[in-house]
Order: C-alpha cells, then sequence, then structure tokens
C-alpha cells in the first residue's frame, strides 16, 4: 500500500487531509510523507509505525534512547549516513542491532552483516529521530562531553585564581556551553546550577527528577552568572533580586530557546536554565499512556462542540503535551483553532498560535476576548490565572465555543473550588464545564532492563500500599542498563484522572456541595481515581508502585 492508503487505512490521516497535502506537495515538490508531519497531520512516528506494521517489524521509539559507544564505533558515521541505517546496539556473538527507516533497505541489512559478521537484528526507526539520533550520538562520540568538563574543571583548579576575576573569560564560556550541551545530551528539561559554601552543583531534571550532573569550584561562579546573565541580556550588576529572561541556544542544527531564572541566595545566585525545545515528538491522545477507556472519553469530550475542558496538575505534569494531543483530535481544516501559551513549545500547522507576553500588556484575558472575534471554534487559553480569564472563559463557552485551558490543582475534584475561586457563577459554571483531567506523570521502567521479581511479606503495606498486600505477589523493576543511563528508568507516562461532568455532577456543583460528595458521586458513575490509575499501572508492570507513590503521593 502506498503511504497515504496506508494512513488512510489506519485512521491516521483523513481525505481532506490528504487531499491538501498533495497540494502542498505539487508547490514544494517534497516527499509526501514529508509533507504531512510538516503540516502535522502525521507524526514521523507514526509513518514509521505504520510501514513498520505493514512489513511485520518492530518499531523503536529512540526518543531518549542512549545509544552504546561500542555499537557507534564499529560504523563509521559516513557509512551509517550513506546507507541510511543506525547502529544501535552490538551484543557479543549475536552482531549488530540497526534502525532502518525503510524496511527495503537492504543495502543496509547486507552493510551491517559485513561490520557485524552475522545478519543484524533489525528494527524501524523514523525519519525524523534517525536524523536527530546520528547527529547527536557521532558528536557525542568524538567529543565527549563529561572528559571536556572535566579538563575545563581542572583548567580553573590549576588557574589557582586569587579571585574570580582572574579567570579567563573564554573558559568561563567553554563552561557554560558545555554544561548546556550536557543537559540537551542527556534530554534534560532544565539545569540547576546551585551554589554552595565552597562549591556549586549542576543537577539536571531528567524524566521529571533531578540528578546530580557534576561539581565545579566556587571560584568559577560569579563569572558563569555574569555570562548567563549576558546572554540573556539580563542586568549583571544587580545580584540582589531575581531576574529572568532568555536566549536561544543552536546545536546541531537544532534551536533551542532556554528561560534562565536566577535567585539571590545566601550562596550567591542561583540559576535555573529551563530547555525549552528539547521536548518528544507530538502524540496522540492514544499514545500518552492513558487506558483506553480514558482516551475514548477524552477523544468524545475534545470533539465536543462546546463547553470548558479542564486540564490540572502541577508544573511538568503533561498539561500542555495533551492539549497539543488534543488539539490533534480537532478537525483542523474545519474548525479555527486558536492558542493565547505561555510560551509557545511547539509549532502546529493550521493552528492559529499566539504567545502571550505580559510585560507587553498581552495576557490570557485579552487574547480571549480578541480571540472572540476572529470567528473561533475552538480556543486554547493557557492557563485560567485570573477572575477575569475565567469569565472570558465561560463566555465563550456559552456562546457555542470549546474552550480548552489549565489550572493548579490537585485533583480533577478540587478544581471546582478553584474555580469558585476566581468568583465564576455556579449556575454558569455547571452549565459550561464538560470534564477536568487531572493528570502527572510516572517514569517508565526501562523496556531493555525490566525484571519481574517476588514481592517480599509486608512490602506493599511498607510502601503505603496496605490495600494490595497480599493480593499481587510480584512487581517489575528496571535494574539499570546502559540504555537507561543505568537509571532503570526511561521516557514517561501518563496517570490520570477524568470527572465528566454528568447531570448528577452538575447539580452538586450548582448547589454548593463538599469536594467530597463530588469526588464520591464521580466515584461511584465510573471515575478511576489518579492513585488507582497509578497502581494499574504498577500491576502491569509499565512502571513501579514506588514511582506511583512519588507522583500522587
Ligand atoms: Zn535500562
Amino acid at each position: 500500500m502506498k503511504i497515504g492508503e496506508l494512513l488512510k487505512a489506519k485512521g491516521l490521516l483523513t481525505d481532506a487531509q490528504l487531499n491538501l497535502a498533495l497540494a502542498q506537495q505539487g508547490i514544494t515538490g517534497d516527499l509526501l510523507a514529508e509533507t504531512l508531519t510538516k503540516l502535522g497531520f502525521v507524526s514521523s512516528k507514526e509513518i514509521a509505525q505504520a510501514l513498520a506494521a505493514q512489513a511485520g517489524m518492530d518499531f523503536i521509539d529512540l526518543h531518549g534512547y542512549v545509544i552504546p559507544d561500542d555499537a557507534l564505533r564499529l560504523v563509521p558515521r559516513d557509512i551509517a549516513e550513506r546507507m541510511g541505517f543506525l547502529p544501535i546496539g552490538v551484543e557479543k556473538g549475536w552482531g549488530l542491532t540497526i534502525g532502518i527507516t525503510s524496511p527495503s533497505n537492504i543495502l543496509a541489512i547486507d552493510t551491517a552483516t559485513r561490520i557485524g559478521g552475522k545478519p543484524p537484528m533489525v528494527y524501524m526507526i523514523d525519519t525524523e529521530s534517525f536524523y536527530e539520533t546520528i547527529e547527536k550520538a557521532y558528536y557525542f562520540l568524538e567529543n565527549p562531553i563529561q572528559q571536556r568538563i572535566a579538563n575545563t574543571i581542572n583548567e580553573i583548579k590549576a588557574t589557582e585564581a586569587l579571585s574570580a576575576a582572574t579567570l579567563s573569560p573564554g573558559i568561563i564560556s567553554t563552561l557554560v556551553e558545555l554544561l548546556i550541551m550536557d543537559g540537551i545530551r542527556k534530554n534534560a528539561t532544565d539545569i540547576h546550577i546551585n551554589p554552595a559554601s565552597e562549591t556549586v552543583h549542576v543537577f539536571c531534571r531528567i524524566d521529571g527528577v533531578l540528578q546530580h550532573a557534576l561539581c565545579f569550584p566556587k571560584i568559577a561562579h560569579s563569572g558563569i552568572v555574569s555570562r548567563i546573565k549576558i546572554l540573556s541580556q539580563l542586568d549583571i550588576a544587580e545580584q540582589r533580586l531575581p531576574q529572568d529572561g532568555s536566549f536561544a541556544f543552536s546545536f546541531l542544527n537544532k534551536k533551542y530557546d532556554m528561560r534562565i531564572s536566577t535567585l539571590p541566595t545566601i550562596y550567591g545566585e542561583n540559576i535555573v536554565i529551563r530547555i525549552l525545545g528539547s521536548s518528544g515528538p507530538l502524540l496522540r491522545i492514544t499514545n500518552l499512556g492513558f487506558n483506553e477507556h480514558a482516551a475514548r472519553q477524552l477523544k468524545i469530550l475534545f470533539s465536543k462542540p462546546h463547553g470548558i475542558v479542564l486540564i490540572t496538575g502541577p508544573t511538568g505534569s503533561g498539561k500542555t503535551t495533551t492539549l497539543y494531543a488534543a488539539l490533534r483530535e480537532l478537525n483542523l481544516l474545519e474548525k479555527n483553532v486558536l492558542t493565547a501559551e505561555d510560551p509557545v513549545e511547539y509549532r502546529l500547522s493550521m493552528v492559529k498560535q499566539t504567545e502571550v507576553n505580559e510585560k507587553a500588556g498581552y495576557d490570557f484575558a485579552i487574547a480571549g476576548r480578541n480571540f472572540m472575534r476572529q470567528d473561533p471554534d475552538v480556543m486554547l487559553l493557557g492557563e485560567l490565572r485570573d477572575e477575569e480569564t475565567a469569565r472570558i472563559a465561560i463566555r465563550a463557552s456559552i456562546t457555542g465555543h470549546l474552550v480548552l485551558t489549565t489550572l493548579h490543582s490537585n485533583d480533577a475534584v478540587t478544581a471546582i473550588p478553584r474555580l469558585i475561586d476566581l468568583n465564576v457563577d455556579r449556575f454558569l459554571l455547571s452549565s459550561s464545564l464538560l470534564a477536568v483531567l487531572a493528570q502527572r506523570l510516572a517514569r517508565k521502567i526501562c523496556t531493555n532492563c525490566k525484571t519481574e521479581y517476588q514481592l517480599k511479606d509486608g512490602e506493599l503495606k511498607s510502601i503505603d500500599l496496605p490495600e494490595l498486600e497480599g493480593k499481587i505477589k510480584t512487581a517489575y523493576k528496571g535494574m539499570g542498563c546502559p540504555v537507561c543511563n543505568n537509571i532503570g528508568y526511561r521516557r514517561r507516562t501518563v496517570i490520570g484522572e477524568i470527572l465528566i461532568v454528568d447531570d448528577e455532577i452538575k447539580e452538586l456543583i450548582y448547589s454548593g456541595s463538599s469536594v467530597k460528595s463530588i469526588k464520591d458521586t464521580a466515584i461511584r458513575n465510573g471515575m478511576t481515581t489518579m492513585r488507582d490509575d497509578g497502581i494499574s499501572k504498577a500491576i502491569e508492570g509499565i512502571t513501579t508502585f514506588e514511582e506511583v507513590l512519588r507522583v500522587v503521593g
């Protein structure tokens, strides 16, 4: 089957989308697959998965996958690029494991057989991650970054500088660049630079958890702070007040947006760098990790013509990823979709995305008000932070628009009192709110080193899961391997609960019922709580019980 037909047969592409893509292809001359991904109709990963299924091959998602150096050393970069395959592993006596982007790439298999001495294990990988991984993997093979960081730190120590002023600016800017590159290499979302009394520690947040990266002499701290401030156009003389700024960082053909925040602490200025642009590929509702029932409920919600769908959870709980997946459920060729985001993390074609800028006076409320004059069908308002934005969201939804937005609350039901706090009218709220989705992200066990083990008597009770004690005998964990950087976890899944506002819940909201009675009713009507959703994912072996408790408490 041809790619267009194949994707249509899988329900990933509509006729209208295919026709539009063919029209665009006629102008640009690009390949169809490339055009489809550029338009955001189908992701590069979905194309590869469809091709793999058609050819009866297994697909590997390379996002967050660390390719062992010994595999890379066996295959020179120019051969990998020319033959169109990526070495992803090598096992003594077993030959190479490779990833290819086209199922019919016989040349790649022949080449890998010659190099590995045996026919290789072959997996499908997607084109986007092929190019990205090949760049990244060989770059870091040729430029061992840990070694360069260690050398730079030794150089700083060796200068025996009496004061920070004597350190050469060259060393400082190299170290800043290396720290950022190391963060990108590890798929970190944030880099923390924490001064202590004698040293400075650097941590990276990877899959939601901080990990210690390195330590450097305190003498380099003020230079590093100044360098980062200069890059982000902050005031280097101001050291007593917090500041925030940003700068662009280009690395291996990719542009990253660095958001900087400084905070004066008793040991000097603490810096947090948020890395935007390192997020994984666009997902669909069905790939976020929701169970089948929840995914179906969400698809129905996002196809409603009007009302409010609220997503709640703390920062870093994947709300934005879910919102983007929601937008992909909409028929963007027939609906006018406008967004106000803070910041825009992913560019979507066919969606009118705007970025709020409070300093310039463009906030969510102003965005929402102006969207109403743009003939909208759906609007996404990044966050309900104030009374005015909440009022605009309600007004838009009762005048026939679908509004997607987020709020900070601990679980789905407590979003309701949070909205009431924003002075929202109970009657209007009960008639416009369709559902509240609360979510967290839990790390998934690395599939490469996942192991089943026997639970000890009392083990579940001791980790605060008495309800499961004696009911299950085994559990799963990751032992740690090169692919997951010895962490035992790789990538994350959603853990969520969906409060559907049915007639009974509407009545409870309107009559001002307690959080408890709303929650009890929702559970009686079929809501699975986040905790229960997490527990069933741990029982299935997708994640661990410890991880579930870490994220949902
Ligand atoms: Zn592993």
